[in-house]
């Protein structure tokens, strides 16, 4: 079924990525880590249907938030971020999705893993572990090409400094920042083991970003003990070309 949604507010993240806030009179809700399709349809009738993962938390009635990464020769995400104005109405389906959720009564530890814009879904996890008030133990490691493309960046400083239990780590793909202790590089075996929850302790696990990221990550998650039942993915798209 679509619904239609009006452009209430636009907000840019970084210099290529926009959050969209769409007001839905008739939403039925969401858990955090679902996404939405949206559709968009020319004056002749051709129509594309693509993924957005939902970045608000699940409590936000009526409200929500999706963020785009403009790809330079997309198709709609370069309309998403650049055309799109206040008051405009997106066709949108949703919410979609039942395994790559966070809910509010898992209390055991969380692992994110976030590459590029794989951040969204694990967003509105750590959004809906704020508003729920959950004292679930979260650590978020992200990687991102540079400082510059983090997404939520401030949010992310400041829930985390609230909060001793959501820890978020970085790491920089492309550029580092002046004096970051490590050089630029993937997430490998050694960055598991530094960052993320030993195995023992039983985390969920949620890697979201590019297939090939997911699929390395998913492997050094097995690798290093985790539990195959416990790692959730969530592909973006399969940009084996693109890092
Ligand atoms: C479940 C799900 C959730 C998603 N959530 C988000 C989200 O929250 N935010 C977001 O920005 N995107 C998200 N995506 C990706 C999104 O659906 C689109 O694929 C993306 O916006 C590109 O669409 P486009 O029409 O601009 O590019 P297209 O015209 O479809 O593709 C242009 C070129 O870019 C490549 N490409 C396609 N997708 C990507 C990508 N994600 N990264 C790099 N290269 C790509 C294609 O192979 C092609 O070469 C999600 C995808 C899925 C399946």
């Amino acid at each position: 079924m679509w619904r239609v949604g009006i452009v209430v507010a636009l907000h840019d993240e970084t210099s290529t990525a926009r959050t969209i806030t769409l007001e839905l009179p008739d939403w039925p809700g969401h858990v955090a880590g679902q996404h939405v399709d949206v559709r968009l349809t020319a004056p002749d009738g051709y129509s594309a249907v693509r993924s957005y993962s939902i970045a608000s938390a699940a409590n936000s009635e009526r409200r929500v938030q999706i963020t785009v990464e403009r790809l330079p020769n997309g198709e709609v995400s370069p309309y998403l971020t650049q055309e799109v104005v206040v008051g405009d109405r997106l066709e949108l389906r949703g919410p979609i999705g039942g395994w790559f959720v966070w809910r509010s009564q898992q209390t055991e530890p969380v692992q994110l893993i976030a590459g590029g814009s794989g951040i969204v879904p694990l967003m509105a996890m750590i959004r809906s572990r704020a508003s729920m008030s959950s004292t679930a133990p979260f650590r978020l490691l992200y990687s991102a090409r540079e400082a510059g493309a983090i997404l939520y960046r401030d949010e992310l400083r400041s829930l985390s400094a609230a909060d001793q239990s959501v820890v978020v780590n970085y790491v920089y793909t492309r550029i580092v920042p002046k004096d970051w202790p490590r050089p630029p590089g993937r997430i490998d075996a050694t960055l598991i083991s530094d960052t993320t929850w030993p195995a023992g302790l039983g985390p969920t696990c949620y890697i979201c970003g590019p297939t090939p990221f997911v699929e390395n990550v998913a492997n050094l998650l097995t690798c290093s003990g985790n539990d195959r039942d416990k790692i959730r993915t969530e592909r973006f798209g399969s940009m084996g070309e693109r890092k």
